[in-house]
């Protein structure tokens, strides 16, 4: 029996994590050291008794055998929070490809010295009689501002700097005036660790109704029987999905267990975030970018010391140490942005079951519109389905859905961005003094070459994804290498109408201008919204009735009430149906959705204006007649039948090098390995090399290599296979090769 070293990190900070000692495994041990495994060691020249964590298993020793030592024993002092970590890092190491040392990164954060800053603060001096008599004088002589401020200071005696000049928007002088009247008072203070520090008066849970109700019984009966399962909850938005989460988490922390809740960055507004800590008060911290690495270290060990039992942040937030984890919730759980777009490429719904499996803990995954994944696995009975039917609040309605056929407009000359629906709706509203979103869907724009007077969109015969266009006239398919050159007029219709299609909100606000010009039009992309924070100060700019007409990408249809506005219009919705992605028409699907729910939340009847080329496409039919299973079993079957995820596993092979030549080489050299691999053995599908969609980013040339198998782990043994026969090889210094499974963009 051959030897067997172990890689072993004594001093577990993600500072040390690259000073990886090896020591040899005595016999006895062999079966009983694994990675996570924590070791007692010699350290050092007088060999100090220190313990370490094993992060490899190696056959080979990397240096003289005399000179490397034995493990002396296997520490029995119980499994610690940083095992279950390293563990973790361990599986994600596994399942997506990476160096242990990347996926240690991942999972343990980085300690960052923490500076001490002051900060401005705005204190309420009246008692809650008194502030009501002033609000009450306030409103009669219609000073908003005031009646805003406090409003919210009703609640929250002490607000922010920030949140009273950026969020609620008081100017410098109101706030003199209320000074001057002994109304409040400005301070400065210490920035307390916690994030969200002023002080927030306790709210009683509602009544849950029935439905909810039903839900929680179950899932405490469960996690009482230490029965830790996966629960998808599905329900329509406003349907009462967050007052389940938090039913949950009071159930999870009344067995002294904690909670993490993973919400999508976009959505990790202050209204959000103000429910969990109205209901749970200081026992909650919230994680987010905006805060610097010294604060969310600090909320790490925040949360390792046992100060919070509930930490709200986006993916990165998955790995709080909690010492006791009980319960993981994931919010919107179909969003992209819970795959990592850096090695390692994980999924943080996936790594969250893992790391509730290793740590019993629970899972709630919930969304509006739940993920093909996700919805399978409830399906087939590996999750719990659950499902909210009604909306909670009974005064909101569901909107009216408008389906308005592009092709048909231009037949009768109307060539301007605005269906003839569309713009008398657009005039009724502004005439009511009632609020506008128009919403451009540019994810996963790609180039595509659609026909304007028929909507023809150029495909692959093979594959079923659009063609995309490349300088010197070709387009090309992604997935196959399928080819054919640009066509002069449409193959269907013969007009010449037929290009790539392109608008930007720039130019939508252009046309609106020119169309409407007594509206006030605000816009919201990328441009806008590059600053800090600028992205919340044009939604509450919005929603404070500062503009008439709020045109915006993706980003306008999460988070915030818009109570005021009746009227949302989709100006192209195929736009993301021909992305080079086999999810073009989940998120088609998802996207119109929540763009659909923002219309009529509030007393008003709200309309939805879906503007298309293809009307009769079905993720357009169901979306606009908010009908998620009908969708569903359409997409199932369209990924059954091309043999994409979930119902097969996809990995993706990347290959990125700065020389064409080496990279083009590299992939050849992987995909005859792969096809080698994979002659004798059942169910595997290997496409490629190819090019990838965007053929170099940054003088990187990018190649791409698809595996397909029904089975997970059929794919990781093509990985691991793949990395040991690039070890030896020095083309794979120059070549740089990722691997992605069931990638959530298109290569
Ligand atoms: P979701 O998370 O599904 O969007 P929320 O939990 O935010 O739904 O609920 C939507 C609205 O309905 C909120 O204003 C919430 O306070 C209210 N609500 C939820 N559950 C109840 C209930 N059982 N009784 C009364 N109001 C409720
Ligand atoms: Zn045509
Ligand atoms: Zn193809």
């Amino acid at each position: 029996m051959s030897k067997l070293y172990a890689d072993i990190i004594i001093n577990i900070s993600h500072e040390a994590l690259d000073k990886v000692f090896q020591y040899e495994v005595p016999l006895p041990l062999c079966g009983e050291i694994f990675v996570g495994t924590r070791v007692v060691v010699p350290f050092g020249r007088w060999n100090k008794e220190q313990s370490g964590y094993v992060v490899g298993l190696s056959e080979t020793p990397d240096y003289e055998e005399e000179k490397i030592k034995q493990i002396i024993r296997i520490s029995t002092e119980g499994t610690s929070l940083e095992a279950k970590l390293v563990q973790l890092a361990y599986w994600i190491r596994e399942n997506y490809g990476s160096t242990m040392i990347q996926a240690l990164r991942t999972v343990l954060p980085a300690a960052q010295k923490v500076e001490r800053k002051q900060e401005k603060i705005v204190r309420l001096l009246l008692s809650k009689e008194e502030t009501e008599r002033v609000l009450e004088t306030a409103r009669k002589k219609n000073r908003k501002a005031q009646v805003r401020l406090l409003e919210e200071m009703k609640e929250q005696t002490v607000l922010s700097w920030e949140m009273v000049a950026k969020k609620l928007k008081i100017s410098k002088s109101t706030l003199d005036r209320l000074k001057e009247q002994g109304i409040l008072e400005i301070q400065k203070r210490n920035l307390y660790r916690n994030p969200i520090s002023f002080s927030i008066s306790k709210e009683i849970p509602k009544k849950l109704n029935m439905e909810q109700q039903r839900l929680i019984d179950m899932f405490a009966h469960d996690f009482l029987n230490k029965n830790y399962k996966t629960y998808l909850l599905h329900g329509v938005t406003g349907s009462g999905k967050t007052e389940v989460y938090m039913a949950a988490i009071e159930t999870v922390l009344a067995q002294g267990k904690q909670a993490i809740v993973l919400i999508p960055e976009i959505a990790l507004t202050y209204q959000t975030v103000k429910r969990f800590y109205q209901r749970f008060g200081n026992r909650v911290s919230i994680m987010n970018s905006r805060l610097s690495k010294g604060e969310r270290y600090d909320q790490m060990l925040r949360a390792r010391d046992g100060e919070v039992d509930i930490m709200i942040g986006p993916r990165s937030a998955l790995f709080t140490p909690f010492q006791n984890l009980g319960l993981i919730v994931i919010d919107e759980e179909h969003e992209n942005s819970y795959k990592s777009e850096s090695i390692p490429k994980y999924h943080a719904r996936e790594t969250a079951i893992a790391r509730a499996g290793m740590e019993g803990a629970s899972v709630i995954l919930g969304s509006a519109t739940p993920s093909i994944e996700s919805y399978q696995k409830a399906v087939t009975g590996e999750f719990v389905l659950w499902e909210l039917t009604k909306r909670a609040n009974p005064g909101s309605r569901m909107a009216n859905v408008y389906i308005e056929d592009l092709r048909e407009e231009l037949k009768s000359g109307n060539r301007s961005l605005f269906s003839r629906r569309l713009k008398a709706m657009m005039e009724d509203r502004l005439e009511k003094g009632q609020q506008i979103m128009l919403f451009l869907n540019r994810r996963g724009y790609a180039g595509f070459v659609s026909c304007r007077s028929c909507g023809h969109v150029m495909k692959c015969p093979h594959c079923d994804v659009s063609l995309t266009a490349h300088r010197g006239g070709r387009l090309v398919c992604h997935y196959c290498g399928y080819q054919v050159p640009m066509p002069k007029v449409c193959p269907e219709c013969q007009s010449p109408y037929i290009g790539t299609f392109g608008t930007g909100t720039q130019k939508v606000e252009v046309m609106v201008n020119k169309e409407f010009p007594q509206a006030k039009v605000l816009r919201m992309d990328m441009d806008t919204t590059r600053k800090k924070n600028s992205y919340e100060e044009i939604l509450s700019a919005f929603s404070n009735g500062e503009a008439d007409i709020l045109i915006g990408t993706q980003m306008i249809v999460k988070g915030h009430d818009f109570s005021n506005t009746t009227l949302v219009g989709i100006l192209a919705a195929d736009m993301s149906l021909y992305a080079n992605d086999f999810r073009a028409s989940e998120r088609t699907f998802q996207l119109l959705t929540q763009a659909a729910g923002r219309a009529g939340r509030g007393a008003l009847a709200g309309d939805v204006v879906i503007q298309t080329y293809h009307p009769e496409h079905y993720s357009i039919v169901t979306a606009a007649a908010q009908d998620y299973h009908q969708f569903y079993e359409q997409e199932i079957a369209y990924r059954e039948f091309l043999q994409y995820p979930p119902v097969y596993q996809m990995m993706v092979v990347f290959i990125g090098c700065d020389q064409l030549d080496i990279g083009q080489a590299a992939a050849n050299m992987l995909g005859k390995e792969l096809r080698r691999q994979t002659a004798d053995l059942d169910g595997y599908w290997v496409i490629g090399p190819s090019q990838a969609t965007i053929t170099k980013v940054k003088d990187v040339y990018r190649h791409v290599i698809y595996v397909k198998h029904k089975d997970y782990e059929a794919l990781t043994r093509m990985k691991d296979l793949l990395e040991h026969y690039m070890e030896d090889k020095g083309i794979f210094e120059k070549a740089v090769v990722a691997f992605d499974f069931n990638p959530m963009i298109g290569y």
